[in-house]
C-alpha cells in the first residue's frame, strides 16, 4: 500500500506504540498517590515536558486535550467566555478547519460578531488580519498551513502586530498541520494559544493538546475532578500522553531533514503532475510540501480516488473532514469549481519515495486512459 493521506492521520511510530503500550501497563491514576499513581504522574509530566520543548514553551503552558478539536473549541470558547461580555468580535479566516470555523459560527449564532479574512489573489496578506482587529476585538484564531492545500499563512507577523497594538486581544494558532513540519516556537508566533494534534505526528488518534502562554487566564470547557491544573478536567489518557510525548520527542530530532526529503518529494511530484495532459496544482509555491492539492482535468475526484484505491493508493479528494462534500475552502483560495472537481489532496510524510510518486503518476496517467470524463 501507498500512503498519501498523512494530512488526515499518519502511521503510528514505533516508539509511540512502545510508549503506549508500556504506559497501559502501569496503569496508575495520575491523581491517586500511591506509587502506581505517581508512576503514572511521572509519564503524562514527560510527555508535557517532550510537547513544551517542541515549541520551546514552558511544562506548565501545556493542557492536554482529547485532541485539536477539543484544543480549538477550548481556546475560543473559553475566551469568548472569558472576555466576550465586554469585547464582541472575533477575527478569523475564511479557510479554517471546521474545529474553527464551527465555534466561530455558533458563538456568531450567539451574537459575536465574525470578521473572516479571505486571501487575496495573490494570497493572505498580514495587513488584513491586522486591519480587521479594534478594540472591540477579544479572540483572532487563524491556522498556520492549510489543511486542503498547504497554504502558509502570515500568522507570525499578524500576530506580532496585534499583540503590539491591542495587548489584551487573545491570539490563537491552529498549527495543526504546521507542528513539528515548520520550524516554528511560540514566542516567535507570538500566539498566546496554540493547538496541536497528536495523530497528525505519528502518535495515536485521541490525544492533542493546548498551549496557553504564561499570564493567560480563559475558562475551561470542561469542569469537574480538575485534572490539568483545573483547566482540562477528566482523568488523564495516560498512554496516549506518552505515546504523544514519544512521538515528538523522536520527531523534535531531525525536523530539517524531514523537510527536505519532503520538498524534494513536493517538487518532484509538481513536476511530473504537469507532464499530465490537463495536470494541475493548486497549492502555492511556497506552501508546505507536507500537502499538495492537485488536479487532473475533466476528471472527478471521487472517481480518481477510488481508482487509485484499486492500484493500492490512498489519497484524499481534499479535506478528510469534508468526506467528499464540495470545500468552500477551495473555493476561498481562488480555485475554481471546475478544477476543485477534479482534485486530489496527496499528503507526505517522511516516509515516502520518489518511487511512490512514479506509482502514482503512473495510476494517474491509466486512469486518463481508462475513466469517463466529465462534461
Ligand atoms: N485543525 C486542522 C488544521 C486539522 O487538519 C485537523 C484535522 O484534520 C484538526 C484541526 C482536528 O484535529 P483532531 O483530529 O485532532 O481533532
Amino acid at each position: 500500500m501507498i500512503y498519501f493521506d498523512n494530512a488526515a492521520t499518519t502511521k503510528p511510530l514505533d516508539e509511540s506504540i512502545k510508549a503506549l503500550n508500556a504506559a497501559l501497563l502501569s496503569f496508575g491514576n495520575p491523581s491517586s498517590l500511591h506509587k502506581l499513581g505517581l508512576d503514572a504522574e511521572q509519564l503524562v509530566n514527560k510527555a508535557r515536558m517532550q510537547i513544551a520543548s517542541s515549541i520551546g514553551a514552558l511544562g506548565d503552558e501545556i493542557y492536554f486535550t482529547s485532541g485539536a478539536t477539543e484544543a480549538d473549541n477550548t481556546a475560543i470558547f473559553g475566551a469568548a467566555r472569558t472576555l466576550g461580555k465586554r469585547k464582541r468580535k472575533i477575527v478569523t479566516t475564511s479557510v479554517e478547519h471546521p474545529a474553527v470555523s464551527q465555534p466561530c459560527r455558533i458563538l456568531e449564532e450567539q451574537g459575536f460578531e465574525i470578521v473572516r479574512i479571505s486571501p487575496r489573489e495573490d494570497g493572505f496578506h498580514a495587513d488584513d488580519i491586522v486591519g480587521a482587529v479594534d478594540d472591540n476585538t477579544c479572540l483572532v484564531t487563524c491556522m498556520l498551513c492549510n489543511n486542503e492545500t498547504g497554504t502558509i499563512l502570515p500568522i507570525s507577523d499578524a500576530f506580532k502586530r496585534i499583540k503590539k497594538k491591542y495587548p489584551t486581544t487573545l491570539t490563537h494558532c491552529d498549527m495543526v498541520q504546521g507542528y513539528l513540519k515548520l520550524s516554528v516556537k511560540a514566542k516567535s508566533l507570538h500566539a498566546d494559544m496554540i493547538s496541536l494534534s497528536g495523530h497528525k505526528v505519528h502518535a495515536p488518534k485521541g490525544i492533542g493538546a493546548l498551549y496557553v502562554r504564561k499570564g493567560v487566564h480563559i475558562s475551561p470547557l470542561l469542569y469537574g475532578g480538575g485534572q490539568e491544573r483545573g483547566f482540562r478536567s477528566g482523568t488523564e489518557s495516560v498512554p496516549l500522553i506518552s505515546a504523544f510525548g514519544a512521538a515528538v520527542e523522536q520527531l523534535s530530532k531531525n525536523t530539517d531533514e524531514r523537510f527536505d526529503h519532503v520538498k524534494q518529494l513536493s517538487s518532484y511530484l509538481r513536476e511530473r503532475v504537469l507532464e499530465l495532459d490537463g495536470g494541475g496544482v493548486n497549492s502555492p509555491a511556497d506552501g508546505s510540501p507536507y500537502v499538495n492539492s492537485i488536479s487532473i482535468a475533466h476528471l472527478r475526484s471521487e472517481v480518481m480516488l477510488h481508482f487509485l484505491e484499486s492500484k493500492g493508493i490512498c489519497v484524499s479528494s481534499g479535506s478528510a473532514c469534508s468526506k467528499g462534500k464540495k470545500s468552500s475552502v477551495l473555493s476561498e483560495l481562488h480555485i475554481r469549481d471546475e478544477i476543485a472537481d477534479s482534485t486530489l489532496r496527496v499528503s507526505f510524510s517522511h516516509e515516502n519515495t520518489i518511487d511512490e510518486i512514479d506509482i502514482l503518476i503512473d495510476a494517474l496517467k491509466e486512469a486518463q486512459g481508462t475513466l469517463i470524463e466529465v462534461k
